[in-house]
């Protein structure tokens, strides 16, 4: 398995993001490829961590002032044992082939727990529609189409959101695929309801977060009333994380951008978030606009300096990290044990570095992984998938209520798996392991 690993690294050695993920569950599954896999290891892990294909491609458009900008799309198509490939789109100046892969392996093995009929990709491009007018983003939007919609399709590939991709862009992304293909159908997801979209669709990701973490309390008769608690991010998922959780009578200290964090030591109740909700998703503003509505606020701005993100250090009971990957580091993490932290539930993929993660174990402080915890957003995408085949749509109750069967059953899945390979309690163990098992089940059924 080393080998392997070392290979990987040896043959693309800038995909970073990429090897820490094939690390982690790698390690996670020796176990299991001790058990039962000894002669075919090596066939088995060069298939799974190789995509079935990647897509590159160029993205020329206009901006309003008549300049062309040229980026670069990504799709990776990784694995399709399971159904068609299913996972989101990013569009940030951050994004390149190593972004994408690792997104989309994580993204198989998390649509692997959601017991629903999805294979792993994921895609996006390297631009930043932060400060861009509409017009440009549609532009934008139409030009990624233009290249992207020979190669998905509904029973093929079926793209989603991700960091910089919301209900306005799936619109004009789906209008183009309209156009190209000359046909209306599902094949994105996160559309908007009254056209082919789910209920419960936008809020799904975050929901599915906080009954994750509801779960993992619940294991210890605990629930997260009362309990204080830190989200970064102020995007989709941390949006409805913090909106469940003040349902649940949690009270939510914090919330950040790219630019800086905002505490509000009294609280972001339902108000609050509806103001963040509005400066975020309709003026497209940033978060430090927030203390200028509520004064009593204190707002930190980001210090690429620091090697910690001041935001790990308010004491707290749960952490919620809904921002991006490795946004929590080793003395972050020690921050948060320091601060008297009991959870942590990952919105983000991937947010805590794995150095983190091993503190958190030394510490006993439940972790659920991304591929587990905000496993909500893909199942209600399925959920969104299957009412478009049959062409109907479900009432709010009847999506939630699937949303909570599908966490639930992620949530024992992960400790069965966990407890059966010698993992007891190790939600990533248990995560990786019970993924993995059934993606390479369904490959070696299904042949090479
Ligand atoms: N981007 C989301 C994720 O990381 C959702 C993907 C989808 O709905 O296809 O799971």
């Amino acid at each position: 398995m080393e080998e392997m690993v070392a290979r990987i690294k040896e043959r693309d050695p800038e995909q970073r993001e990429f090897h820490q993920a094939v690390e982690e569950v790698l390690q996670s599954v020796k176990p299991v490829l001790d058990q039962h896999l000894e002669f075919r290891q090596q066939a088995v892990l060069e298939r799974i961590t190789e995509p079935e294909r990647i897509i590159i491609f160029r993205i020329p458009w206009m901006d309003d002032e008549g300049q062309v900008h040229v980026n670069r799309g990504f799709r990776v198509e990784m694995n399709s044992a399971l159904g068609p490939y299913k996972g989101g789109l990013r569009f940030h100046n951050s994004v390149n082939l190593g972004i994408i892969k690792f997104l989309a392996f994580e993204q198989v093995f998390k649509n692997s727990l959601t017991t629903l009929s999805m294979g792993g990709g994921k895609g996006g491009a390297d631009f930043d529609p932060k400060g861009r007018s509409d017009g440009e983003v549609m532009r934008f939007c139409q030009a990624f189409m233009a290249e992207l919609f020979r190669h998905i399709g509904p029973n093929t590939d079926v793209p989603a959101g991700d960091i910089g991709v919301g209900a306005r862009e799936i619109g004009y992304l789906f209008g183009m695929y309209k156009k190209l293909s000359n046909e209306f159908t599902g094949v994105l997801t996160g559309k908007s309801l009254g056209w082919g979209g789910s209920l419960i669709r936008p809020e799904a990701t975050g929901y599915g977060v906080v009954y994750f973490a509801s779960e993992m309390l619940g294991v210890y008769g605990d629930r997260l009333e009362n309990k204080k608690c830190l989200i970064s991010g102020s995007g989709n998922v941390a949006q409805f994380t913090a909106e469940k959780i003040i349902e649940f009578g949690g009270r939510v200290i914090t919330l950040s951008d790219s630019s800086g964090y905002i505490y509000d030591e009294a609280g972001i109740d339902g108000e609050k978030l509806e103001y963040v909700k509005q400066l975020k998703n309709i003026r497209r503003g940033r978060i430090s606009d927030y203390v200028e509505q509520y004064p009593e606020a204190v707002y930190t701005p980001a210090d690429p300096g620091l090697d910690h993100n001041p935001l790990w250090m308010h004491p707290a009971d749960c952490v919620f990290p809904c921002a991006t990957q490795n946004e929590i580091n080793r003395r972050d993490a020690q921050h948060l044990v320091d601060g008297g932290i009991r959870l942590v539930c990952e919105g983000a993929n991937m947010p805590a570095m794995p150095e983190a993660i091993d503190i958190f174990h030394q510490e006993k402080v439940l972790f659920a992984p991304g591929k587990a915890a905000n496993a909500g957003g893909v199942a209600v995408s399925g959920l969104e998938m299957a009412q478009n085949s049959m062409r109907i749509s479900w009432p709010r109750e009847e999506v939630d209520k699937r949303l909570k069967q599908i966490i639930k059953s992620i949530h024992t899945t992960c400790l069965d798996a966990a407890a059966k390979y010698g993992a007891s309690g190790d939600y990533m163990a248990g995560a990786n392991i019970a993924g993995f098992i059934k993606v390479v089940n369904a490959m070696l059924d299904q042949g090479l």
